[in-house]
């Protein structure tokens, strides 16, 4: 018998879904974020699929480009982290990438090919920290910034940056610093770039020019609030099968260290999927996996090749039985709460051992 798991990805739904986030900015250009190979579900496939329409795609740093210009992606994309090494740079044009500059070093690295005619000055953005204290340049800099590197901050320049609390819309704190930032840069700047998917969905006043979308397009909420419910179809779905059945008694224990003991005599079902295959390996006991038409518990730790449920209520299931550890039956954000985490870490862990298949 063949391992029935796979990661089943719905193109269609990536399309719908791109569609409705376009419908909630449709005045702004959209950036199809597809870093971390698209949250898991295949850069290449991803890109193919939204190639004519989207303005633009983005990744974290140049190692993620090559893969999708050898498939043949041919529109801009732009890198989040820029150039990590000086000649990185001599690459932009070969490559067609937009660098997304957030330190000095890379001001000077850019500033200085665009004033030798190597580049034009629409290959960048430039991006401010307004509070997350990651990535981008201090706000209070700017004109001594603008004074230093004056090919950089152009008419064409797209100023940019990343909301720390986009995806909490109840509390202001998104809203304050996209107020503030606009009004320093009203000024001295017409482009901007500042929502991703949450922002897109909940702050219109930050879906300007270029909106940076994730996580909406592969069908998950970016809101811990269940009061917000984006228009969002499942993309992922992650599926395996069961290879054993077997009937314990009370008392005895499943998997390793027994951490979880039967209360009753208890059927326990073997899911053939494990934390190698990027399973979250702290998932409790109790997290749901939906098995023919039912949920069920995992009991026990997870291994790594394989899963233990509890069937006892569940007489049909059997050795063959198909399981979804989540995706159009089972919502990814039900279960990455179970497991203390979050759908994207849950999309971007499906390991590479778990073939794509794509509808
Ligand atoms: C990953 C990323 C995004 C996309 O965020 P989602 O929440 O997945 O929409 C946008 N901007 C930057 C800078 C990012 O790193």
């Amino acid at each position: 018998m063949a391992r029935q798991t796979r990661a089943i990805i719905n193109l269609s739904a990536l399309e719908d879904n791109y569609e409705a986030m376009c419908a909630h900015a449709p005045n702004s250009k959209q950036v199809v974020v597809v870093k971390a190979n698209a949250y898991g579900n295949g850069a290449v496939e991803v890109a193919k699929k939204l190639d004519a329409k989207a303005s633009m795609f983005a990744v974290a740093f140049l190692d993620e480009v090559f893969e999708l210009r050898e498939a043949g992606i041919e529109s801009p994309i732009l890198v989040l982290q820029g150039p990590h090494e000086e000649h990185e740079c001599e690459l932009t044009k070969h490559l067609n990438v937009v660098w997304m500059l957030h330190l000095e070093q890379q001001l000077n690295w850019v500033n200085k090919r665009i004033e030798n005619g190597e580049l034009t000055d629409d290959r960048h953005w430039v991006k401010f920290d307004t509070g997350m204290h990651r990535l981008g340049l201090p706000c209070a800099e700017y004109d001594e910034l603008a004074k230093a590197y004056p090919h950089i901050f152009s008419a064409n320049t797209v100023i940019t940056t990343h909301l720390a609390r986009a995806d909490e819309p109840e509390i202001d704190d998104a809203l304050t610093r996209t107020q503030s930032f606009l009004t320093l840069m009203a000024n001295r700047h017409q482009h901007f770039s500042i929502a991703n998917s949450a922002g897109n969905i909940a702050l219109p006043s930050a879906a300007l020019d270029y909106n940076r979308m994730g996580i909406s397009l592969y069908g998950s909420s970016p809101f811990e609030n269940k009061q917000i419910v984006p228009n969002l179809k499942t993309v992922m779905t992650l599926e395996s099968q069961v290879i054993a059945i077997r009937e314990i008694d009370e008392g005895e224990a499943v998997g390793y260290g027994a951490t979880w003991v039967a209360k009753r005599a208890s059927r326990i079902a073997t899911v053939a999927l494990g934390y190698a295959d990027g399973y979250p390996r702290h998932a409790p006991s109790g997290t749901p996996a939906y098995f023919d038409g039912h949920i069920a518990k995992l009991v026990g730790r997870v291994s790594m090749d394989m899963l233990t449920f509890d069937v006892t209520d569940l007489d049909t299931v059997e050795v063959g039985t198909r399981v979804e550890l989540w995706g159009e039956k089972l919502n990814i954000n039900d279960v990455a709460k179970f497991v203390g985490t979050i759908a994207y870490e849950l999309m971007t862990r499906v390991s590479a051992r778990v073939p794509r298949v794509y509808r």
